[in-house]
């Protein structure tokens, strides 16, 4: 795909307006974001996938905002995502890992929703699997090639690879995949960026949408919820579809809506679209610049988040 080559179909000062009307008509904004690729840029070792020190702060300010809820939904694990953000927390912000699969509530502590154990082992067995057939073929992991731990899932990287022993692994993964029919039962297979993984068949993206805005409902039942859900890749057409029928907005980042194949027509149509993870990050700041315009007696800040507030204005 050609990400360099996308034009946004909606401009961006719309897309902030059309935020903020929402927030003077009264509802809330539930804001669930993708991580790598629709917050911070692709990077060839998933590790350094970090947010700089204003996106950091960007996140704070939606979270603590009394009309925003916040949201991570990403293919990584909750621990991957709260080292990315721990400097911040604890702040009011879910963390939905393994595409929605694992929940974690941030400013709690609290684990809202973990897989079944067993998968674990069987993850296990798989990957050792998957690694024993690489090393039939090349001896030695090829150079580019890495396994990332998910608890519960993995994922093989080979954007560091060579084209075609990066081609040659994937399907040495799908092959194993297709000829384990215990696995095949459990888990599916996600591919994305140079990345396949394996993950447990209810774990994606619609789940983890709906989980969110369905807790936040629960936790606020008044509030008027308008949810709003960015995403790069194929992982995220699933998140993008869930979000607009449940009559929000959905942002496609770098991608070309016509390329999500996942997603009708009309669906397509009513994407929004940003250029790159730095667009995505203007949005969210220009955002955050005019919430103060909005603020009135009743968005008056809870004494938790008054508190949160202090802290940070005297650190
Ligand atoms: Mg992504």
């Amino acid at each position: 795909m050609s990400v360099l080559t996308v034009k946004p179909s909606f401009p961006n000062h719309l897309m902030v307006e059309t935020l903020i009307q929402q927030l003077q008509a009264g509802h809330h904004l539930a804001v669930m974001l993708d991580y790598d690729g629709t917050l911070t840029p692709i990077v060839s070792r998933p590790e350094e996938a970090q947010l700089d020190t204003e996106g950091l702060q960007t996140l704070v300010d939606l979270a603590t905002h009394p009309q925003i809820r916040l949201a991570l939904i990403s293919g990584r694990s909750v621990e991957q995502l709260q080292g990315f953000i721990h400097s911040i927390l604890p702040q009011p912000i879910l963390l939905a890992g393994l595409h929605g699969g694992q929940v974690w509530d941030a400013l709690n502590n609290q684990c809202l929703a973990e897989p079944d154990e067993n998968l674990v082992n069987l993850k296990a067995q798989f990957l050792q699997d998957v690694y024993n057939h690489i090393l039939t073929k090349y001896g030695e992991l090829p150079q580019g090639i890495t396994f990332e731990e998910k608890g519960y899932s993995f994922a093989l990287h080979y954007r560091l690879a060579d084209e075609t022993t990066g081609l040659d692994v994937h399907q040495i993964f799908q092959n194993a995949f297709d000829l384990d029919a215990i696995v095949h039962n459990a888990f599916r297979i996600q591919a994305g960026h140079s990345v396949i993984e394996i993950v447990p068949k209810p774990f994606n993206k619609g789940e983890g949408v709906r989980f969110c805005v369905d807790y936040w409902q629960k936790q606020d039942p008044k509030a008027r919820l308008f949810p709003v859900f960015a995403g790069d890749d194929k992982t995220d057409e699933v998140g993008l579809k869930a979000t607009l029928a449940l009559g929000g907005a959905g942002i496609a980042v770098g991608v070309d809506p016509q390329e999500m194949l996942a997603l009708k027509h009309e669906e397509q149509e009513a994407l929004w679209v940003l250029k790159d993870p730095a667009e995505m990050q203007s949005v969210l700041k220009a955002l955050v610049q005019a919430l103060p315009s909005i603020e009135n007696a009743s968005n008056a800040l809870s004494p938790l988040l008054e508190e949160r507030a202090r802290e940070r204005g005297g650190s």
